[in-house]
């Protein structure tokens, strides 16, 4: 939950945050460097915790130079480097740059709440998984969000250290990625064989995908911790919004640009501020 006026202006502008979330997957295939803000393989830093990487980009790129650290992924340093820009472009007051940096920076942090994202076997491609990836973070989701989990989270939290924030987050990936990965493979070893597997149609064509009944088990196997994983990432993006706010001296986001708030939005503000000040505190309450 964020505070009634970020609410307002980001529903006002919900189709064009939907429309541009996935930009940064759709860089992928234009530039080169936009591969690695997506993801870090902490495990060719040896053993969790990973002590011996620097969390510091510039302490990091003396340890390791900073070819290698693209080359293993930099997703918590470019997280930092957005929140950066997001509270610039608060400042600025520039509405088209908040809209598309918040869109760009929710789409980072949840791929950083995603454990293949942590991992260098992000495929399942050195265990005989290949396809677990969208597995994880695609099928399942789809197949179960939006009956089953709750994505009613607390309020949004002022992060006062965002750097320790997301490593916490990244290394939690990091640790649930052997999970992730051993759990499909003893499902797999149990799972009759061609029950695995189904064919459904998309857009005309058949796919074949992973059976709901497979998918249901996983999922099940893994108690809970999709579900848990989105739910943290949602919290994530809000209190990163929310702190890049503050920290640009909380402009008035009703007053940006020529997209002033209409009487039913200024009303709809006074309800969520009740709601705001009443409201339930985060489950996460944040110390970091
Ligand atoms: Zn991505």
């Amino acid at each position: 939950m964020l505070p009634p006026q970020m609410i307002i202006f980001y529903k006002k502008n919900i189709d064009f945050l939907i429309e541009h979330a996935v930009d940064p997957d759709k860089r992928r295939y234009l530039v080169a460097a936009e591969g690695p803000r997506h993801y870090i393989d902490l495990d060719q830093y040896g053993e969790y915790p990973y002590k011996n990487l620097p969390r510091n980009w510039d302490s990091a790129v003396q340890v390791f130079s900073a070819d290698s650290l693209q080359k293993h992924g930099v997703v918590p340093w470019w997280i930092l480097r957005m929140k950066w820009r997001l509270t610039k472009a608060f400042k600025e007051k520039n509405r088209t740059a908040i809209l598309k940096i918040s869109a760009d920076i929710g789409h980072y942090i949840a791929d950083a709440h995603v454990p293949l994202h942590a991992s260098s076997n992000h495929n399942g491609q050195y265990t005989n998984q290949t396809g677990i990836h969208g597995f994880w973070e695609s099928r399942v989701p789809e197949l179960f969000a939006t009956k089953e989990y709750d994505f009613v989270i607390g309020k949004a939290v002022y992060l006062a250290h965002p750097e320790k924030f997301i490593w916490e987050r990244v290394l939690e990936s990091a640790a649930a990625a052997d999970t992730v990965l051993k759990t499909e493979s003893s499902l797999n070893a149990e799972f009759p064989v061609f029950g695995k597997y189904a064919y459904e149609e998309r857009n005309g064509l058949l796919v074949r995908q992973y059976s709901t009944s497979y998918s249901a088990q996983y999922q099940q196997r893994l108690q809970g911790m999709v579900e848990r994983r989105m739910r943290q990432s949602i919290f994530a993006v809000a209190s990163f919004w929310y702190t890049a706010w503050v920290d640009a001296g909380q402009p008035d986001l009703s007053k940006i640009s020529d997209e002033e708030f209409s009487i039913s939005e200024l009303i709809e503000w006074e309800e969520l501020n009740r709601q705001w000040q009443n409201g339930p505190k985060s489950e996460r309450t944040c110390s970091n």
